[in-house]
């Protein structure tokens, strides 16, 4: 294959070999490749050592980036230990983590769609049966990481919820599979909404946090002994993913995010009002129930904001559970 050629060699990479670039982060590669030894497709971030600072700090103010490379080792190993943890059909599984002296390797499963954002993009807004389909199995992986895990995300967003596409012609019974095929892409089955997605999965913990003692799973410090900044600090960063959630749901139904302005500081305002609308005529057609939900993680207050628990119960998502009920 001619883009073959055009991959870098990484020493320490040589069992898979790198088809293409999936994403390109400023400071890590994620590419499409072959592990030889598995025999099997997988996508392999590779992260610049040199680099790391400033990309894991990217909230922080500049002057408190200069950290010595301690810490952005123990950044990734951080990411790699909580990865390590999960096991969900909604969140993209690490199976291999390596480094040389200039990268760290981490070889993850494989999403062939990539980014739901590129999906957005391309069909500029998603009806309410193919986000309640994404939306869904988002949830439901935030479940996991919430109250089985005690990991919060804190990066949700489209560029960070991968997914699989449904391909449309399935391969003729005893069909050798073209591998130069561009994995079929254009071709997708309607599916629901007509979106082409398939599972969708959950992706990026480089800036996730454990909440919980790993060992006893229980909230951090001793139960019972647990002062009360501690347990509402445990809720509030949670509450963060179900922001963010908002967020996500929202511009899955127009096709613009809630919160947006050319400067940041104005932007920063917004949000910290929580100064959103749902303007006419784009959201004109979408049901008062989609919107409620939205009122109900768009809310400032963390303490008035939904819990997974609370966002799975309500009647919108209800809605889905009745309709694919019907269909069996
Ligand atoms: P960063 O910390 O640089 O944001 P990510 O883990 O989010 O790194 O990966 C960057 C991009 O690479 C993603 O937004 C996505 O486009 C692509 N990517 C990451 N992991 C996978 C995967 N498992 N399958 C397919 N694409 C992926
Ligand atoms: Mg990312």
């Amino acid at each position: 294959k001619q883009q073959k050629s055009k991959m870098p060699k990484y020493p320490g990479l040589e069992r898979y070999s790198l088809v293409e670039k999936m994403g390109d982060g400023a400071f890590s590669n994620v590419y499409k490749a072959y592990d030889t030894k598995m025999d099997r497709m997988v996508a392999v971030k590779v992260v610049r050592k040199f680099e790391l600072n400033a990309h894991q700090n990217k909230h922080l103010h500049r002057d408190m980036k200069k950290k010595p490379r301690v810490t952005e080792r123990a950044n990734i190993l951080k990411e790699v230990q909580i990865m390590r943890q999960l096991k969900h059909s909604g969140i993209v599984e690490l199976y291999e983590f390596s480094e040389s002296n200039e990268h760290y390797f981490l070889v993850l499963e494989l999403a062939p769609g990539g980014e739901l954002f590129h999906r957005i993009v391309k069909l500029t807004y998603f009806s309410e049966e193919l986000t309640r389909h994404v939306i869904v199995q988002v949830a439901q992986a935030v479940r996991y990481l919430h109250e089985e895990k005690g990991v919060i995300h804190r990066d949700i967003k489209p560029e960070n919820i991968l997914f699989e596409p449904i391909p449309i012609i399935p391969s003729p019974p005893g069909a050798k599979p073209d591998e130069d095929d561009k994995e079929d892409e254009g071709v997708f089955q309607a599916g629901v909404g007509g979106g082409g997605i398939g599972r969708v999965k959950i992706a990026d913990f480089g800036l996730s946090k454990v909440v919980w003692n790993e060992h006893t799973m229980t909230p951090c410090g001793t139960v019972g002994y647990t002062a009360p900044e501690i347990v509402k600090d445990e809720r509030y960063s949670k509450s963060v993913d179900m922001w963010a959630m908002g967020c996500v749901l929202y511009t899955l139904l127009c096709g613009f995010p809630p919160f947006y302005d050319e400067s940041i500081q104005a932007l920063t305002e917004k949000v910290a009002r929580g100064q959103y609308s749902f303007l006419s005529p784009w959201w004109d057609e979408i049901s008062s129930q989609a919107k409620d939900l939205i009122t109900h993680l768009l809310c400032v207050n963390p303490d008035e904001r939904y819990t997974i628990d609370q966002f799975l119960a309500h009647p919108w998502i209800k809605a889905g559970e009745m309709v694919e009920e019907v269909k069996e």
